[in-house]
């Protein structure tokens, strides 16, 4: 799922011991500047730097930081491993000597992965299916979207998943599962402290069982009282395997949790209501019921947390064509208006509940050409189901033609910036972005292009859950088409609009990709408009002449860097949004991957000059 950013170089090896490097290294020939790459077995995303120099061994810790550079301690931060190596290759800056000779890794031994790499596609799906009750391409989407989160989620908590924890259980109680059945030396198991919070480690020795204490420190991480420090509980327990840090003997087999077992022998079934606080949101339609209520303290809400990331568990309890007009209650308020006439505020009555919704209502009924407009919107919407697009959920056919949607109460995602500049951070903007990016990926795939992507046309649920919406230009391209030509050119967005759709009015998932990148310069400048007041015609010479916006002020570079490709000018050479939605995940990973520190919230907003 995420690559190590360290695995092109070839004297990476992944997760070996320590005493495996040095081996390793002896066997090149213990040249001075000799050295080698391989993961830290203690720190998420770290590595460890193995140097030979007058015939001794020397070794360094990289960590990686909150904001995703790469330092070992007291050196200059570095974006990434490679990045690293070649700076000491010319500059050995408090290490032994220079980086001279990479240690190559040998061609019949591939890089070894790590505990966490092996576990880590099955515990995220393990995860999310229990905790949202996901399945299919909503779990995938979950996943993919998420990613960043989801492995901090997981790191943090995999050890709940493990067999050899066993919650909150008393010393004696401990004791007890320790003594029944076989006893072998170095038979354990880890149990949460009932007053304290802390974890200790339980484990026989010689028929007698020995208690130890977990130590935290004030940025959370775990150690034995003497040893080394680790950011997890599960990675402490892993190296315990290995090297006994001063416990009587090296842990060994798992004192099996009977009520884990029992389901699948090596993860639980269901995280178990009320462990943390936390309860799994109900998968209930209503608005009576906020999903957000049921999300653990100690995290933000996801996606997955609103009943919209999935409404359709039933896919036959919502999802009808037709929606008979007794099932809808009309709202006076108005979300928004259009051309077509107007977008309010409802209640859908279903047989499992009510659920809020957005009410598209055509004004002119009478005019027929704006009736089949409609009727089309609504034939695009019926055949697209993601959690990051607003869900048709049918026409009502009464006093006026209605197309009924799910709710998106945030509203429009220009909108929202403008007014939340101040508690809105950057990271937030790139989490939505990158959603975006998700749901028109999906889009390309199923080969439909919107024709109107833009800040106003995404619609948000919360601050951390966006739908791309209006579907109002969208069309479906036949199977061997790649794009929609325009008999005649309408009332067009143009600074939205790619040069070969002004041009040629050619319109493809390119062209959509172009629109992207103008929303995104939205989003990033928290609602601006683009191209201030140029007009349409005066935005087409800017472009052909070459010029591009500026950065917004806040605007990551890596972020306006991809802005930039997205207005690569020939649609051939423009990425697709397979490849916006990589840069744009990478860059989501790459900025909230690492577990953040006890007390900093997980998007603490970052102020904004
Ligand atoms: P138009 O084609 O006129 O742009 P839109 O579909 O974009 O129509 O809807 C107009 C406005 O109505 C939006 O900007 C938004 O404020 C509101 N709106 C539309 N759909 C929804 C929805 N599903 N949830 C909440 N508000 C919505
Ligand atoms: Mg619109």
């Amino acid at each position: 799922m995420s690559i190590d950013p360290a695995a092109e170089l070839p004297f990476f090896y992944g997760s070996i011991s320590r005493s495996d490097a040095e081996q390793h290294l002896k066997l090149a020939g213990m040249a001075d500047g000799l050295f080698l790459l391989r993961q830290c077995l203690r720190s998420l995303g770290g590595y460890v730097l193995s140097i030979v120099w007058n015939l001794e061994f020397h070794h360094y810790t990289i960590e990686k930081q909150l904001n995703g550079t790469y330092c070992i301690t007291g050196g200059k931060p570095h974006c990434g491993p490679a990045e690293l190596c070649e700076f000491y290759s010319k500059d050995p800056d408090g290490l032994v000597c220079t980086l001279k000779k990479p240690c190559l890794r040998p061609p019949d031994t591939p890089i070894r992965a790590g505990l966490f790499d092996s576990l880590r596609d099955n515990m995220l799906r393990e995860y999310v299916k229990q905790t949202w009750n996901l399945e299919g391409e909503a779990m995938e989407q979950a996943i993919i979207s998420q990613a960043p989160q989801l492995e901090k989620l997981i790191a943090t908590t995999a050890h709940e998943k493990m067999p050899w924890y066993h919650g909150k259980i008393t010393r004696m109680e401990g004791e007890r599962r320790l003594y029944s059945g076989a006893q072998p030396d170095g038979k354990f198991l880890v149990r949460d402290r009932e007053e304290t919070g802390t974890f200790a480690l339980s484990m026989i020795y010689g028929k007698t069982v020995y208690h130890y204490q977990i130590l935290q420190d004030k940025s959370g991480k775990y150690s034995m009282p003497e040893g080394a420090k680790f950011d997890t509980i599960w990675q402490l327990v892993e190296c315990l395997k290995m090297k006994n840090d001063g416990l009587v003997t090296t842990l060994r087999e798992a004192c099996v949790n009977g009520k884990v077992a029992e389901k699948t022998p090596n993860l639980p079934t269901t995280r178990r209501p009320g462990q943390n606080g936390y309860t799994p949101p109900p998968r209930v339609i209503g608005a009576a019921i906020k999903a957000a209520s049921a999300v653990p303290a100690d995290r933000d809400v996801l996606p997955m947390d609103c009943p919209e990331f999935n409404p359709y568990h039933n896919p036959n309890e919502v999802r009808k064509f037709n929606i008979q007009r007794n099932q809808l209650l009309i709202d006076e308020v108005e979300l928004g208006s259009g051309n077509f006439g107007c977008v309010k505020k409802g209640v859908l009555k279903t047989d499992s509940g009510q659920k809020d919704v957005a009410i598209k209502v055509l004004k002119s009924d009478n005019e027929k050409l704006v009736k089949e407009e409609m009727m089309r919107e609504a034939e695009i919407m019926h055949q697209l189901s993601n959690p990051f697009i607003v869900r048709m959920l049918g026409l009502c056919n009464a006093e006026h033609l209605m197309l009924v949607m799910e709710m998106a109460s945030a509203g429009p995602l220009n909108k929202f910036l403008s007014t939340h500049k101040d508690t809105v951070g950057v990271e937030t903007i790139v989490n939505l972005m990158h959603q975006v990016s998700v749901g028109m990926k999906y889009l390309e795939e199923k080969n439909f292009v919107h024709r109107d992507l833009a800040a106003r046309n995404v619609l948000l649920v919360n601050q951390q859950f966006a739908k791309i919406s209006d579907f109002g230009l969208s069309k479906a391209l036949g199977a061997d088409d790649n794009y929609y030509k325009a008999r005649t050119a309408g009332k067009w967005p143009l600074k939205w609009y790619a040069p070969e759709c002004i041009n040629y009015h050619k319109f493809s998932s390119k062209s959509d990709v172009w629109s992207y990148g103008v929303t995104m310069w939205e989003a990033f400048s928290y609602g601006g408009k683009p191209y201030k007041k140029m007009k349409g015609p005066e935005v087409m010479r800017f472009i052909e002449t070459g010029s591009r916006m500026d950065c917004p002020a806040v605007c990551p570079e890596r972020m306006y860097a991809v802005m930039k490709e997205c207005w690569t000018y020939e649609h051939e050479q423009r990425p697709d949004f397979k490849k916006v939605e990589e840069s744009m995940r990478s860059y989501h990973c790459s900025i909230s991957n690492k577990a953040k520190p006890e007390g900093a919230a997980a998007t603490a907003a970052e102020p904004i000059k």
